[in-house]
């Protein structure tokens, strides 16, 4: 019935669904409606915009990097995070688009960032599963690089675990066609996908992203301490950078400085920002950084 009531209210217009249930009327005239509202803001380039989560490096104490996260500034439900609508672009055949405008965004505003004084801020983007099939990837990567004039060692991207290994022969090709460009790759969520082991020395990699739910007892669960200890433990050997994400107490800074993690991400050190806001963070921690009062930082 959800189904037809679809069909119903594709092909003749919101009048003609009436007869179902209200309910189901409801939800799949919003799910239709949002759908065409996304494309139509994406078309028009109005109302989506990126948010940016600083990323420590543990090692300078600097913030050495940002991830992009999308959203959508929706005219009556407000400021829409990207679980709400990334589902509707990938089942509807425009994820690529909407990631290639990211990309873009993002190039465009990290340039933006280094006129105002952070020449060095790297920019990591995230890239839907389905986009590991898509071809094109690496020509819009480089595209968005051209039009921004960011070099490309400024650029990451992150894909998650499973994207990765569910076509792991297409997915080689397609990243070392970008890793060939400059780009960095990370693994996103790592440890809550099924990754073989092996493919980590197959594939070209820099990062990988210890997932947050490893994060949150850290503080008492031995389990915990000793998965993202072994991580680290693997991955550097490996070459491979670690990043931990949704890090938010000192207790879990601590320990991750304790066992050599590279990087930080949370709220300990910010939320996702607006571009204006991230700016002053910037500012504001850079001069925190120089007077020694950051109370991220050793000694
Ligand atoms: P992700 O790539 O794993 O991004 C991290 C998510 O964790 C973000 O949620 C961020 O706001 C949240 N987070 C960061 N620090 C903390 C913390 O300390 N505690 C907690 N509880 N959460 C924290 P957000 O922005 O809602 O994004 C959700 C997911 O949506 C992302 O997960 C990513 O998979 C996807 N996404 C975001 N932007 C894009 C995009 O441009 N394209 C695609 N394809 N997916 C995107
Ligand atoms: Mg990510
Ligand atoms: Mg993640
Ligand atoms: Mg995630």
């Amino acid at each position: 019935h959800a189904d037809l009531a679809l069909y119903q209210s594709k092909g003749s217009g919101r009048n003609s669904v009436h007869f179902f249930s209200s309910h189901l009327k409801n939800k799949a005239s919003i799910e239709l409606e949002l759908e065409d509202e996304l494309r139509q803001a994406l078309q028009d380039d109005r109302e989506l915009l990126l948010h940016y989560q600083p990323i420590l490096d543990l090692c300078t104490g600097e913030i050495s990097k940002l991830e992009a996260l999308v959203r959508w500034q929706h005219p009556r439900l407000g400021l829409l995070s990207p679980d709400r609508f990334i589902g509707i672009a990938e089942a509807n055949g425009f994820i690529a688009e909407l990631d290639a405008w990211v990309l873009r965004r993002a190039c465009q505003e990290l340039h933006q960032l280094s006129l105002c004084g952070f020449p060095e801020l790297r920019v990591a983007v995230n890239c839907s599963a389905l986009n590991l099939s898509h071809d094109d990837l690496p020509e819009e990567i480089e595209l968005a690089l051209r039009g921004s004039g960011i070099r490309a060692q400024r650029l990451e991207l992150e894909v998650t675990e499973n994207a990765l290994m569910s076509n792991v022969n297409q997915a080689l090709s397609l990243l070392q066609r970008i890793r060939g460009l400059g780009v960095s790759i990370s693994i996103d969520d790592f440890g809550t996908g099924y990754s073989s082991l092996a493919y980590l020395k197959r594939l070209p990699l820099d990062t990988l992203k210890i997932d947050r739910s490893f994060l949150f007892d850290i503080a008492t669960s031995n389990a915990d301490q000793q998965i993202v200890q072994a991580i680290i433990g693997m991955a550097h050997p490996l070459h491979l950078k670690v990043v931990a994400e949704g890090v938010e107490t000192e207790t879990q800074l601590e320990f991750l400085r304790s066992v050599g993690c590279d990087f930080i991400q949370g709220y300990l050190l910010s939320k996702p920002l607006p571009l204006a806001e991230l700016d002053t963070f910037l500012v504001e921690f850079r001069l925190r950084s120089a007077s020694n009062v950051v109370p991220l930082r050793n000694g």
